[in-house]
């Protein structure tokens, strides 16, 4: 009787699931390659409702490196991205990783609740030297107009093919603020923002909602979790230490980038406030 009963449900539960696949949208059949040569195997294929884009996040990147060196590395050594913008204004873009793979460009990195975003981004190069020291101080390079212009464009083209978030187009220093500094602060996010709707940036009334949150009873516990809520990867520690100086120093790269010293004052912190009301409710 037991048995009669589990096969009425389990009937049921097949019943339910075809049930839910209502939109047979093609029909075909496969060929297997199998050893003994190769077998044509019939198919559905059906649109399942629960599936999403691999492609969650664009990274940006410098390459440190002048052109010929750029390409080298990025097609023969064990770094790779999918997309590498030279400085010849007149040359196409390189693809040089099929979008659908894994490119070999963000390394151990995280946002939010994702960690190794080679997995699951689109990682964009850019040919610029980086920056020198200077006295100490760094010394970025600038990216020409035209440059900008083209990334701009093959980023517009991915968010409107694969339907990423604003808070998904990221910068290399925003995902591994302890190892890296790129694209860097003389890359304008801002422009991007308004001239071409990519990426996240603040509203300027939240942020003086928030012009005199920052004052000596932040703690840096405050700091380190407003932090961790935008998506930075960050231990609260609870003091100052190096790696929270990291993740500041990146945030300003991004967001305050004539002040990217790595010490929180009212202005940084206003800007995160404001970031985090419009973008992480
Ligand atoms: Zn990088």
């Amino acid at each position: 009787m037991r048995i009669i009963l589990k096969r009425i449900i389990l009937l049921f539960n097949i019943f339910l699931i075809l049930a839910g696949c209502t939109s047979i949208t093609e029909k075909g059949s496969r060929v297997i390659n199998t050893r003994s040569g190769s077998e044509r195997v019939d198919g559905l294929t059906y649109n399942s409702k629960g599936q999403n884009f691999r492609q969650r996040f664009i990274i940006l990147h410098y390459t440190v490196s002048d052109r010929e060196r750029s390409i080298d590395l990025l097609t023969n050594k064990d770094v790779s991205s999918h997309y590498l913008i030279t400085d010849r204004e007149n040359e196409p873009i390189y693809y040089l990783v099929d979008e659908n793979k894994r490119a070999w460009h963000a390394g151990v990195s995280s946002w939010g609740n994702f960690t190794n975003l080679n997995d699951n981004s689109i990682g964009i190069e850019i040919v610029n030297k980086g920056f020198i020291l200077k006295d100490g101080k760094m010394e970025f390079y600038r990216y020409p107009s035209w440059q900008i212009h083209k990334t701009a464009v093959l980023v517009q083209d991915l968010i409107k093919r694969y339907e990423v978030e604003p808070q998904n187009i990221l910068g290399h220093s925003d995902i591994a603020p302890q190892r890296k500094q790129d694209p860097g602060p003389l890359f304008p996010w801002e422009e991007l923002y308004r001239d071409y709707g990519i990426g996240m940036w603040y509203d300027e009334t939240d942020k003086e909602k928030y012009k005199d949150a920052f004052d000596n009873r932040i703690t840096p516990e405050e700091v380190q979790k407003e932090l961790r809520k935008f998506g930075y990867g960050i231990a609260v520690s609870k003091v100052y230490d190096e790696q929270t100086k990291n993740v500041i120093t990146a945030f300003q790269f991004h967001f305050r980038q004539n002040k990217y010293d790595g010490i929180m004052d009212a202005e940084t912190f206003a800007v995160l406030k404001a970031l985090n009301e419009k973008y992480k409710k």
